[in-house]
């Protein structure tokens, strides 16, 4: 503030200046005593809104109206609430004090006045109060009950929510020790608590929260939160302790508990009986498992069984085909023989002269001839119902293939034809085989025949027998009418003869036989053929060991 020159001269005249602007203060102002300005301050006529000059010898009414000078001559400053009115006719609150100067000018009393404007004050005062007021309301509607006590543990102040929970009046619990709400134990370590954590510091419930027990009036117990907080007030240690009441709390929580076990009791009842279930449905699962597998076991034997019926009727219908094929064969085959002998018999009768022999000799060799044909042909047949009807057994005995080539040999020499020759190549045959004999024996005698049957005169057959380890190797080779190539694949089947071989005597029997035989002993056998050349069969058998 720069001093005015009045103020100046105030000040020379010993006025103490310092004292006022120590004050907060708004504004200076210098009063006549016939309640005129005298000066007004920079601070005055800014806060009141006119300019230095607008104030100076205007009624101090015109901005403090309510304003009452002292009686000069006392002495005592006076100070006190006021309004102050603006230039623009605003209002403000203020305060202030107004004293005689002690020194005079121009040897007239005037006074000093010091105001300062209170509306920023008032506000301040009004939030206060208005925050005390929202306090006290949030206090004594809280839900929560608050008690507060000193560090003596004795009851300061307690909210209507405390008082409904514990069952005092407020002002009964105010002055009273706070463990009377506390059952034992605890109502007596109490004062300790309290001391103890002034002491150390150790907090125990400060700031921390805990569920405790409350104990009412009427002696009842109830569970209730407790947060505690330390308050320093006005140089005063308190503590503030907030109750939340747990009673519904728990209520719930064991009523939750409660149910709980009814449902785990529940569910261990329905697992029993589901166990129960379960162990039932599979009993009937491993009943119900073992009459489908007696069912299928029963299905398979029915369909065994079935598999055997159909086999034996086809067998059946086959043994039944094969007499009819083999009476139409017969009447045939068996046709051309039985004339022979009837002629040459009829023949025989008539050349009874003694010179005739060589005539009665052909005809005796004609039916010889003509009944092995016909036993031939019998003995095919009987061979193939005995393998048909599985009653050929193979009966592996010592016996060494020169032998048995030997003996071949010597029954064929009645079929050979004119100039035909038979020739023998056997290798190593000097070792005994373990075979069939008889069945081996009448392989060779099949095919041997079959290369005399369908070769012609002067020619030759060859017969080869080869012995290695347990293997013995055949192959009998003609130079005859051979296989025409499309007649090849069907060879081994039964009654099949080929197109080339009409004119010749034959069932078609003696290959599928042969073809039976060696399966039989697990040979294999196999030819090489070519129409007008000849054919050659081949047969390899291997034993097992004796
Ligand atoms: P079959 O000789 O009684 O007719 P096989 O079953 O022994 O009956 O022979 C079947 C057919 O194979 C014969 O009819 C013949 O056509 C042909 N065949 C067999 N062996 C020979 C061979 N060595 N040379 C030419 N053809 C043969």
């Amino acid at each position: 503030m720069k001093p005015s020159s009045e103020m100046i001269e105030l000040m020379e005249k010993g006025f103490d200046f310092e004292n006022f602007l120590n004050t907060h203060i708004n504004g200076i102002l210098a009063v006549r005593e016939d309640g005129r300005l005298l000066l007004a301050d920079h601070d005055a006529t800014t806060l009141l809104g006119y300019s230095p000059s607008q104030l100076n010898g205007q009624p101090v009414s015109l901005i403090l109206p309510k304003l009452q000078l002292p009686i000069a001559g006392q002495g005592r400053p006076q100070q006190g609430h006021t309004i102050a009115i603006q230039k623009n006719g605003e209002e403000i609150p203020v305060s202030y004090t107004v004293r005689q100067s002690p020194a005079e000018v121009e040897e007239r009393i005037f006074f000093l006045l010091l105001f300062q404007d209170v509306a920023e004050k008032q506000k301040a005062g009004q939030d206060l109060m208005q925050s005390q007021k929202t306090l006290e309301a949030v206090i004594n509607t809280a839900v929560d009950g608050i008690i507060i006590i000193d560090k003596k543990g004795i009851m300061q102040m307690a909210n209507p929510a405390a008082s409904r929970l514990f069952g005092y009046e407020v002002d009964e619990m105010r002055g009273q020790n706070v463990n009377i709400l506390m059952p034992s134990p605890h109502a007596g370590e109490h004062d300790g608590y309290i001391s103890n954590y002034l002491k150390t510091g150790t907090e125990k419930i400060i700031g921390i929260g805990r569920e405790v027990e409350g104990l009412r009036k009427d002696g009842a117990r109830f569970p209730f939160k407790l947060g505690v907080s330390r308050v320093e007030l006005e140089g005063k240690v308190l503590f503030a302790g907030v109750i939340h009441d747990l009673t519904e709390q728990k209520r719930a929580e064991a009523r939750i508990l409660y149910l709980n076990k009814e449902l785990e009791q529940k569910v261990e009842e329905r697992t029993e009986k589901l166990t129960e279930v379960v162990n039932k449905l599979l009993q009937s699962n491993i009943k119900l498992e073992r009459e489908i597998k007696e069912r299928k076991a029963a299905e398979a034997a029915l369909r065994q069984k079935q598999e055997q019926l159909r086999r034996s009727l086809e067998k059946e219908k086959e043994l039944s085909e094969l007499k009819s094929r083999f009476v139409s064969m017969a009447s045939h085959e068996f046709r051309t023989p039985l004339t022979t002998i009837a002629s040459s018999t009829e023949l025989l009768g008539l050349y009874t002269e003694s010179g005739q022999q060589e005539k009665r000799d052909k005809h005796l060799r004609r039916i010889k001839s003509a009944v092995t044909n016909l036993t031939g042909i019998l003995g095919d047949f009987l061979s193939l119902s005995k393998l048909e009807e599985g009653k050929i057994q193979v009966n592996p005995v010592p016996f060494t293939l020169e032998n048995l080539g030997e003996e071949v040999v010597e029954e064929m020499q009645s079929l050979l034809k004119p100039g035909q020759q038979l020739r023998t190549d056997f290798r190593d045959v000097q070792q005994n085989t373990f075979l069939d004999k008889k069945i081996l024996k009448n392989i060779f005698i099949n095919l041997l025949s079959n290369a005399i049957k369908y070769s012609g005169e002067r020619s030759t057959v060859h017969f080869e027998l080869f012995q290695e380890g347990q293997t013995i190797r055949a192959a009998i080779r003609d130079e005859g009418i051979g296989i025409p190539k499309e007649d090849q694949k069907h060879l081994f089947t039964r009654f099949f003869r080929a197109t080339n071989s009409v004119n010749i005597q034959g069932t078609g029997l003696g290959l599928n036989i042969v073809k039976r035989y060696i399966d039989l002993l697990d040979g294999r056998i196999w030819f090489e053929s070519k129409e007008g050349e000849g054919t050659a069969f081949f047969i390899e058998i291997t034993w097992q060991k004796e």
